[in-house]
């Protein structure tokens, strides 16, 4: 099948891009686009042509696994023979039209799209920038500020605002082309773009632009590349501009950081996999059950009322079921606020809730998620009652952070209906859902968990039965090494610096106290007879609970918080100071680079014994945990993806890393 079909009607050409599953232009498609071109360019009969794409998208980008390996003919030659056709070309745009999509919209000569359509330039979410002319056609046709917005942020925008701004030129009322084909036989022949001045003519502040991306981008090197470029727009004559971004184009596509970003795009896209192969016919997912309906059962509520589902939430009696429904409509009306949801749809998704006691309602619902408090008595005692209640084929699921998901599912009749389903809070904004396989979980329970992580728009991973299962196994593995470190000579706020200065959002210590540090007090005062009198153990967590200080919510923790913003806090250091005289430890100074060897090489030792031990279905998903759910900045890859490419660059193979080293 021909990828690009030209048919004339009417002295216009037709010229339609058939490459499913989004249209990505890939060679066979650039190379049929020229061609395409070229009859164009060679029939004085044809009057304009409307350029469409079959199926629900316009060209939605380039085919990623072309990048770093460009492929002839190139993308920006395709648009200058497009965009000095002797004939008006009309984009007609549907569905999403992304990256060198857009850029080839821009090289037309008018655009029109359809109301639902969304356009953007996304590249610097891959380490890359626009490479055929986004920089330099995009602030010919809106403003500075929205270009400098949409090429360095990455996001898209809507039709109407796109045709407010100048994007495009019309939103189509009816049929989309014949809207096309109508505004193809209008078009005048006008000055090219390329010749045009830039949209707006006042002068943009660089430096504070580039600031404001410093607080944003978390030391990735695209987008202010990006922002580079669009400057290179102001100053440059445009075929200067041209060349200039391409060759930013060509350095950044095979750069570490661009290699990451692509590395976890692909991680992402096949995360969970064993969950898509599940052969069961999964569980309806129309109504569900949750039981505890406090921080996270609320949102786990929130995020099923949100995909359509209908929620049945118990708590222990009226009143607890009361604030339970309040703390739903709080969130759903912040979701309104902030603009996620409209009113309607917050509206329509309380009207699906109900909370009460009576476990008895549950009757009807084929799948069941609890989250009440993590205290195994607590949830075993739940989980008899539902084994009683709810229909023979049900599946019973716990959000449980740490509770063995095995000894849970024996307190019921049939443990192959039970596994673990462990969402991040809050659970209807985080992305990431851990599925914990127990060992009798049955293939139906995994294909119900398949299918809501689809329904709830979630990258699902598969973590097999184990101390915190991925993320949080991990997280606590390098957590004790970061508290050695305290007790050889580092202090959490040179920790926090190290894990911000590499990327991360928050360092571990200002997210222990964001989350309170009294959880994971009671898990280690509970663990402690088990404790091996010889492992090596920090006991400063334990001195600041001890002393009241569990974290934001007491005021102190790690810092203090008395003005609100976290400050190095003196009792902190002398209870460190302390512990490490008595652990008979001299200080010693950490460079930020040595805090963070140590946390990544404990977070790979660790992700490596989780493969080992068959925890984990592959290193990638280990990655996707990690950057999705742990704040591990994306265009590093993952732990994982930067211990294989450091072997990779001392010539060894990487075992179990499907997408390391790309190209
Ligand atoms: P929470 O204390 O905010 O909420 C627990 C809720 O369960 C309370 O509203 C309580 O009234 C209710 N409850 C207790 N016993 C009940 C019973 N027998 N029947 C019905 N309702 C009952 O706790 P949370 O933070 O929402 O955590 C819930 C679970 O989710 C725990 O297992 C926890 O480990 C896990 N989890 C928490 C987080 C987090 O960040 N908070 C993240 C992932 C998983």
């Amino acid at each position: 099948m021909q990828p690009v079909m030209l048919t004339i009607r009417d002295q216009i050409a037709h010229v339609v891009i058939d490459n499913p599953p989004v249209n990505a232009l890939n060679q066979s498609v650039r190379a049929g686009m020229a061609d395409a071109a070229a009859q164009v360019a060679g029939n004085d009969d044809i009057v304009g042509v409307v350029l469409s794409c079959a199926g629900r998208t316009f060209v939605s980008g380039a085919d990623i696994r072309e990048l770093g390996n460009p492929l002839q003919p190139y993308l920006p030659d395709v648009l200058a023979a497009i965009a000095g056709s002797p004939v008006p070309w009309v984009a007609a745009l549907k569905g999403t039209t992304l990256g060198g999509g857009l850029e080839l919209a821009m090289a037309c000569h008018g655009r029109i799209a359809d109301p639902a359509g969304k356009m953007g330039l996304p590249e610097v979410t891959l380490g890359i920038l626009p490479g055929s002319g986004g920089t330099v056609r995009l602030p010919r046709l809106v403003t500075m500020e929205l270009a400098i917005a949409m090429i360095t942020g990455g996001k898209p925008i809507g039709a109407e605002q796109a045709q407010e701004a100048g994007l495009i030129d019309a939103v189509a009322q009816g049929e989309l082309v014949e809207a096309a084909e109508a505004m193809v036989r209008s078009l005048a022949p006008g000055t090219p773009l390329l010749d045009r001045p830039l949209r707006s003519a006042e002068a943009v502040d660089w430096q504070a632009e580039e600031q404001a991306l410093s607080r944003k981008s978390r030391g990735a090197a695209a987008p202010f590349e990006a922002l580079a470029a669009l400057r290179d727009a102001v100053r440059l004559p445009a075929d200067q501009a041209l060349a200039a971004e391409r060759e930013r184009f060509l350095r950044l596509s095979v750069s570490d950081e661009a290699k990451a970003l692509r590395h976890i795009f692909f991680a992402e896209r096949n995360a969970g996999g064993s969950l898509r192969t599940a052969d069961a016919t999964p569980a309806d997912l129309l109504r569900v059950g949750v039981i505890g309906g406090g921080t996270m059962g609320a949102g786990i509520a929130v995020a099923l009322l949100l995909a359509g589902s209908q929620v049945r939430l118990i708590e222990r009696d009226g009143a607890a079921a009361a604030t339970a429904q309040e703390r739903v409509a709080d969130m759903l009306a912040e979701s309104a606020k902030r603009g996620v949801i409209s009113d309607t749809e917050r509206q329509d998704a309380l009207y699906r809730l109900g909370a009460g006691d009576n476990y008895a309602v549950l009757a009807d619902c084929p799948l069941v998620i609890e989250a009440v408090f993590e205290d195994m008595a607590v949830k075993r005692e739940v989980f008899a009652r539902l084994d009683a209640v709810m229909p023979a084929d049900a599946i019973l699921a716990t959000n449980t952070s740490y509770l063995d998901v095995d000894a849970l599912a024996e307190a019921t009749a049939d443990p192959g209906r039970v596994l673990g389903l462990h969402f991040f809070s809050p659970a209807h904004v985080m992305k990431l859902l851990e599925v914990v396989r127990g060992r009798t979980t049955s293939a139906r329970a995994m294909a119900t968990a398949g299918a809501l992580a689809r329904h709830l728009k979630k990258t699902a991973v598969v973590s097999g039965v184990c101390d915190g299962f991925i993320g949080n196994r991990i997280m606590n593995a390098y957590r004790r090494d970061c508290e050695f470190m305290l007790e050889e000579g580092a202090l959490p706020h040179q920790i926090d610096a190290a894990m911000e200065g590499f990327g991360f959002a928050m360092g571990i210590y200002k997210v222990g106290d964001m989350s309170g540090l009294d959880i994971a007090w009671a898990q280690r005062k509970a663990r402690a007879a088990l404790r091996p009198a010889n492992e090596r153990y920090a006991r400063i967590a334990d001195r600041l609970c001890e002393a009241g200080r569990l974290g934001r919510k007491t005021g102190k923790g790690w810092y203090d918080y008395a003005d609100g913003k976290p400050q190095i806090d003196p009792e902190v250091t002398r209870i460190i100071e302390e512990e490490r005289a008595k652990a008979g430890h001299v200080r010693r100074d950490f460079t930020s680079s040595q805090i963070m060897d140590r946390i990544l090489s404990i977070m790979q030792a660790e992700g490596q014994a989780i493969l080992d031990e068959g925890i984990a279905e592959t290193a990638d998903d280990i990655d996707v945990v990690m950057v999705t759910g742990y704040g591990f900045p994306r265009h590093k890859g993952g732990p994982m993806f930067m211990r294989a490419a450091a072997l990779a660059s001392h010539g060894k193979t990487p075992e179990g890393l499907a997408s390391a080293v790309l190209e």
